[in-house]
């Protein structure tokens, strides 16, 4: 994998570490616990799995469909819920709500989510989990689109930011936070000719402005991503992470053989990538961080 030079170590492969899953999406990495927990969407649950027994098991059940996760400034987990159709924390166990509503209307189902380092809660809200019966219960959109939003937890103002996408999926800051990348899932068949793309925002004043495509994905689409300290972004597609320069030229790819939803960098010094891939998570080792990887 010679086009990964200084970012995945020489001869490495995506190894599967855990299985048992039927749709794996939102992993996080822990740091608290030593260990990955993601949502098995369909199975209405959060399984985790520590590397250091090597076990899997049940973070959590009957959980209302939960999809993308992240942790927030305090450690807490901040995570969508599909069935719950909000945005919602974890607090060691505790879940209490975030945000539900749009101007009195209910949001669609929240699918993934960042939060910013003056620690506004960005999330997209595509239809998913109102109408794919395996991923949530069926609904109404009541705002009437899909668009990406910003809550300020201290002004409880919700804000949308993004309103130029078909179905925002996944979305992640450069390390400066001046831009902003979201997907585009709406061709979500696996060879689609539309939506399965990367958009990118400058971000003016906490506003994302001048989107433009950024990459397209050719196999399968741009699920979830993440971006790393050097501003790469490591994206989801049908059969492989592929890592894209910030200026969009494509560094190389990591084939994985499960159909790719989304990754998270972890690990005891963060530079593990996992890979929620269909039924099973996948690890390879790296030699970078998240972007947001806070100390
Ligand atoms: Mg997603």
């Amino acid at each position: 994998m010679p086009e990964l030079d200084g970012l995945v170590p020489s001869g490495a492969h995506a190894q599967r570490v855990a299985t048992g899953a039927t749709w794996s999406e939102g992993p996080v990495w822990l740091p608290a616990r030593g260990s990955l927990i993601w949502s098995d969407i369909p199975g209405d649950r959060i399984l985790e799995y520590s590397p250091a027994t090597g076990v899997t098991g049940e973070y959590r059940t009957a959980v209302e469909f939960t999809n993308g996760r992240t942790l927030d400034l305090d450690g807490s987990i901040v995570q969508c819920s599909h069935g719950l159709r909000r945005v919602e924390r974890d607090t060691g166990g505790e879940i209490t709500p975030i945000v539900d509503r749009f101007e009195g209307r209910r949001l669609n189902s929240p699918n993934d989510v960042v939060v910013a380092a003056d620690g506004a809660v960005w999330f997209t809200d595509p239809s998913y989990g109102i109408t794919q019966p395996a991923e949530g219960h069926p609904g109404e959109l009541e705002y009437g689109a899909c668009w990406v939003f910003r809550y300020d937890p201290a002004t409880e103002e919700l804000a949308p930011v993004v309103t130029d996408i078909a179905q925002p999926n996944g979305l992640a800051f450069s390390p400066d936070e001046s831009l902003l990348y979201v997907s585009d899932t709406s061709g979500a068949s696996d060879l689609s000719d539309v939506g399965h793309h990367i958009r990118v925002y400058d971000v003016v004043a906490g506003v994302p402005v001048n989107g433009r495509v950024f990459a397209e994905i050719e196999r399968g689409v741009p699920d979830g991503f993440r971006v790393d300290e050097h501003g790469n972004i490591w994206t989801s597609s049908l059969d492989a992470v592929i890592v894209y320069a910030p200026d969009g030229s494509r560094l190389g790819d990591i084939p994985v053989p499960e159909k790719v939803a989304n990754v998270c960098f972890g690990g005891p010094d963060g530079t593990e990538l996992y890979i929620a891939a269909t039924t099973s998570i996948y690890r390879i080792p790296t030699l970078t961080r998240d972007a947001a990887a806070r100390p």
